[in-house]
């Protein structure tokens, strides 16, 4: 249990209005923060008024990027009651990207009750209109003034938090996807597995390129010979061809996505058979000219599910059911959207109260 000590802002910002929230672009009164210590662990958890923060210039996460994030969302329901989706997950995903990062270990209730405790005094900001939530960001920084490179011996765990809208301007339109063939985002024994900032560092440039070509995001292949499906930008991937569903494996070069677990989950109990085995872009072309490419959607706790209505590899342009959200993808979406925003019974235990 961490003793949070509470010195909350005495002025509180204006709210945003709600039917236009767009995503990130807000934030709440207060953040929580913790600071490290070497020798003495984890230390002085607090929540304070949201404001700048002031760091060494020397400090370690500017030169040599040692951090770590997280992102996760709360949630109104129907009656007026907010809730987290799996934040146990979230608490456990941060765990492995800190002993990837060499980066010191948060206890996952500890997580969990900063979590908590940061969105239980923000509760006005967990906004009500169809669609939106407050998006949860933890992170955590390396410290230490210090320009060699090694792990720093002090660091920040902050989160903060951000009504948010819906993460794509177009909605739940279906969106048109790049395959990137030039640039990778990762390779065996990196950090492809993990949520760190200079991942993302990496990947901009072929964001930019991909908008350049009018497509709003990337489509990661494999880093080594640039021939099986991985990602989509900040989701996971899932392609459903022939009734079969296919999503790239976890093993060190994807992200393990909470929502990408949880359609695994789904469409199991369901019936579905979910393939992760690898799935080289060619196929896809294949499946497509033979009829057979019936689905493409993206998951992430930022978008949920978004539909893909075109891929582009090479010259090849792949429209995909038309260019409309499929049917599965519907049903995934009015699923886990239900339970996330309590409009369906929680038959897997998935959520968690706020009080
Ligand atoms: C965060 C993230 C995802 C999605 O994970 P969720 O837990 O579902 O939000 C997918 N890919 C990458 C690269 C990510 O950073």
């Amino acid at each position: 249990m961490l003793d949070i000590k509470f010195n909350l802002a005495t002025e509180k910002k204006s709210k945003p209005d709600p039917n236009n929230l767009s995503f990130g672009k807000y934030y709440t009164d207060n953040m929580f923060v913790m600071d490290y210590t070497e020798g003495i662990g984890w230390h002085d958890a607090r929540i304070v008024p949201y404001e700048p923060i002031s760091l060494d210039p020397a400090a370690m996460v500017f030169h040599y990027a040692q951090e770590s994030f997280e992102g996760l969302k709360a949630y109104r329901t129907p009656n007026g009651e907010i809730q987290l989706f799996r934040p146990d997950r979230n608490a456990a995903r941060m765990q492995s990207t800190h002993q990837r990062m060499c980066i010191p270990q948060i206890p996952v209730e500890d997580f969990i009750q900063a979590c908590k405790a940061l969105v239980s005094v923000e509760k006005d900001w967990v906004p009500s209109v169809e669609g939106t939530s407050l998006y949860i960001r933890p992170f955590v920084i390396a410290t230490e003034p210090h320009l060699g490179v090694k792990p720093s011996d002090t660091y920040l765990f902050m989160i903060i938090a951000s009504p948010v809208g819906a993460y794509y301007e177009e909605g739940i339109n279906p969106v048109k996807i790049y395959v990137e063939d030039e640039y990778v985002r990762a390779t065996p024994g990196g950090t492809g597995f993990i949520k760190c900032g200079g991942n993302y560092a990496a990947s901009l440039i072929s964001q930019v390129k991909a908008h350049d070509l009018g497509y709003s995001q990337v489509l990661w292949l494999d880093g080594i010979e640039k021939k099986y499906v991985e990602e989509v930008g900040s989701m996971n991937c899932f392609f459903k061809i022939g009734g079969v569903i296919y999503t790239a494996p976890t093993c060190g070069t994807v992200l393990p996505g909470v929502t990408r677990m949880s359609c695994i989950e789904l469409l199991n109990k369901w019936g579905y058979t979910v393939s992760e085995e690898r799935l080289p872009i060619t196929d896809i072309i294949a499946a497509s000219k033979e009829g057979k490419l019936e689905e493409i959607f993206g998951t992430g706790t930022a978008a949920v599910i978004s539909p893909v209505g075109e891929l582009r590899y090479e010259d090849e342009v792949v429209v995909v059911n038309n260019g409309k959200i499929g049917e599965l993808t519907q049903k995934l979406y009015d699923t886990l959207t239900g339970i996330q925003w309590g409009k369906i019974p929680d038959e897997m235990g998935w959520t968690v109260k706020v009080d």
